[in-house]
């Protein structure tokens, strides 16, 4: 199971409702959860979910421009004020490593935890804990910018009680132990967990982009995913009028690489500030749905989408986007 809040949706700058990018990750394995990409102000949004940056495990930035990546040093500094001692990992470019580096040393920011920079250039591989694993997928933009793809992997374990019964032993922590995959010696005997457990493994997988103008580049990232999360900054009609100087993607290149690649859920974020009232999104949803039919969704500040392995994603809409327009 994957779960995600959704911190900042809008495109390059802020407005009235949405933040610039930020996109909290949970698993259902720990406590610990993922920010990818840290915009001024994502900790504000955090401050509106129930993330503790106690259990922040790891940073991935996607790109260096600054609506990805400024809120960092505010983010990180608030931590170490709450005492957070916990190593915290952070997968990124060098230039954003280099910049919060510099940053660091001339606003005299002491943190009581230690920051490891995995440079996301170095190996497509840049995250790996037991049940996690997190590939990075190189983009095409202004700048260097990448997608990550994650995954968690989660044991579903059942045990054979009337099997176990049958042997004598007593139920309590040898049955738990068995359930968990651990072997156990009982009367001189073995009893495998393979033979008192039926395991299953279950795996959830989502693919989750940076800037792009060619969304068609995650096509092999998006094999075996359940979910595709990217950004559709105009509709086509926009970026055919905009051009290509900006490199970002509309809502169509979007939808027809989700299309190709078969991803049963996708969800739009990052818009550009012209599409922000009814109108521009009901445009950007028709033409999504005019070219993937899988289950399409457009992102709103504070929406949470949930991601099971058999690749069902339920959303639980922000409170207050019943309430409120898009206007900006
Ligand atoms: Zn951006």
């Amino acid at each position: 199971m994957l779960k995600f809040t959704f911190l900042g949706t809008s495109s390059g700058t802020p407005t009235r409702h949405r933040n610039v990018s930020g996109l909290a990750v949970q698993t259902v394995l720990n406590a610990d959860w993922f920010l990818v990409d840290c915009g001024e102000g994502t900790q504000h949004r955090l401050l509106q979910t129930p993330l503790s940056l106690h259990d922040l495990a790891a940073v991935f930035i996607t790109h260096v421009h600054g609506d990805h990546c400024y809120g960092l040093p505010g983010l990180l500094a608030s931590a170490g004020m709450g005492k957070r001692t916990k190593p915290l990992k952070l997968v990124a470019p060098l230039p954003v490593w280099q910049w919060f580096e510099a940053t660091r040393a001339l606003t005299d920011l002491h943190l009581p935890y230690e920051v490891e920079h995995v440079d996301v250039e170095d190996q497509a591989l840049v995250y790996e804990v037991p049940g996690v694993r997190v590939e990075r997928h190189v983009l095409s933009h202004r700048v260097p910018s990448h997608a990550y793809r994650v995954q968690v992997e989660t044991r579903r374990s059942r045990l054979k009680t009337d099997a176990l019964k049958a042997t004598g032993l007593p139920p309590g922590p040898a049955w738990r132990a068995l359930q968990q995959g651990e072997d156990v010696h009982f009367e001189g005997a073995l009893m495998r967990s393979a033979d008192f457990a039926d395991t299953q493994l279950d795996t959830a997988i989502a693919v989750l982009g940076g800037d792009n103008a060619a969304p068609a580049l995650l096509h092999g990232a998006c094999q075996g995913a359940q979910l595709l999360v990217h950004e559709a900054t105009y509709t086509q009609e926009a970026l055919d009028k905009v051009g290509a100087g900006p490199m970002h993607s509309s809502a169509r290149l979007v939808a027809e690489a989700a299309q190709a690649a078969a991803v049963p859920n996708l969800v739009l974020t990052h818009f550009s500030a012209r599409h922000q009232n009814d109108e521009g999104m009901a445009a950007l949803l028709a033409e999504t749905r005019a070219h993937y039919s899988g289950h399409a969704f457009l992102a709103n500040d504070l929406d949470v989408f949930a991601l099971d392995s058999a690749g069902t994603l339920t959303a639980a809409l922000a409170p207050e986007r019943t309430k409120k327009g898009d206007d900006r």
